[in-house]
């Protein structure tokens, strides 16, 4: 006699946004409410969590810089072993899954497993950060071309950077709290005006928010002066000069 196939459980690897609920998709709020499994990030907030439902298992898998409570290898074999297990996991990350997320990491494990895994965006820190901001990262008159980079990673110096910034151009940046100075030193090396616009926002869209602004030359002291911790952004571009556009000079018109 045959013993029947073992149910297998799938994987959502599911984009929790900047933080604030609100800004969670339909999709990510429906799975997380239905979940009995949800294994996360340490960026994602406690009153995301508390959607789940009151009987789901929560693992935190919590990273931090330089010190990982669980590797990257452990994860993925978590996830597989739980969905092998016939449960189904939500893998809640901040953000969107596949911006730094290590979500392709994650989504590969579970297909050579066989495991069936689906893929839920999240609002990544950047378009949380423009919207909270009011910066528009491509913007007609100042920007067509926007890149994401992390200023955490490995042999940064070495790293060509030189056509990502500049005129008509936006970086942002990911995890650069730490290496700001580097950053800013290493742009200016590489030809980068010294008094090129640059924001630092913290917390975006979260009540703590706060949006620091300057120029390039100045950024190490716009991070560790007003000690910015992560998360943060660092954006580089002239759309993050604060300026008196034709959208402002509306929507005042209309308040008159
Ligand atoms: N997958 C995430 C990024 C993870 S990497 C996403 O799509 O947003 C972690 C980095 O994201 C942090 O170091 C910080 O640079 C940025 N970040 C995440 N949430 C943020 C927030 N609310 N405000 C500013 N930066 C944030």
């Amino acid at each position: 006699m045959s013993t029947p196939t073992q149910h297998t459980g799938r994987v959502f690897l599911v984009g929790a946004g900047p933080g604030d609920p609100d800004l969670l998709t339909l999709r990510a709020a429906r799975l997380l409410t239905g979940a009995r499994l949800v294994v996360h990030d340490g960026l994602v907030e406690p009153a995301i969590l508390a959607m789940a439902h009151p009987q789901a298992r929560l693992i935190s898998v919590a990273k931090r810089r330089a010190h990982h409570t669980m590797p990257q290898e452990d994860i993925c074999a978590l996830l597989v072993r739980e969905a092998l297990a016939g449960n189904d996991v939500v893998r809640l990350k901040g953000g969107d899954p596949l911006v730094f997320g290590r979500g392709g990491e994650e989504a590969e494990a579970c297909r050579a497993a066989g495991v069936p895994v689906e893929i839920v965006p999240g609002i990544s820190a950047a378009n949380a950060a423009g919207a909270a901001a009011q910066i528009a990262l491509t913007h007609r008159d100042h920007a067509s071309v926007v890149s994401f980079v992390a200023g955490q990673c490995k042999g940064l110096s070495d790293q060509n950077w030189s056509g990502l910034v500049g005129v008509g151009r936006t970086l942002v940046i990911y995890m650069g709290v730490k290496t700001a100075p580097q950053i800013a030193e290493k742009l200016m090396a590489d030809g980068l005006a010294p008094d090129m616009a640059v924001a630092v926002i913290e917390n975006a869209a979260r009540p703590e928010m706060r949006v620091l602004r300057g120029v390039l030359a100045s950024l190490p002291e716009l991070v560790e002066g007003n000690k910015v911790k992560s998360p943060a952004l660092i954006v580089i571009g002239e759309v993050t000069r604060e300026r008196d556009d034709a959208l402002c000079a509306i929507a005042v018109k209309a308040e008159q």
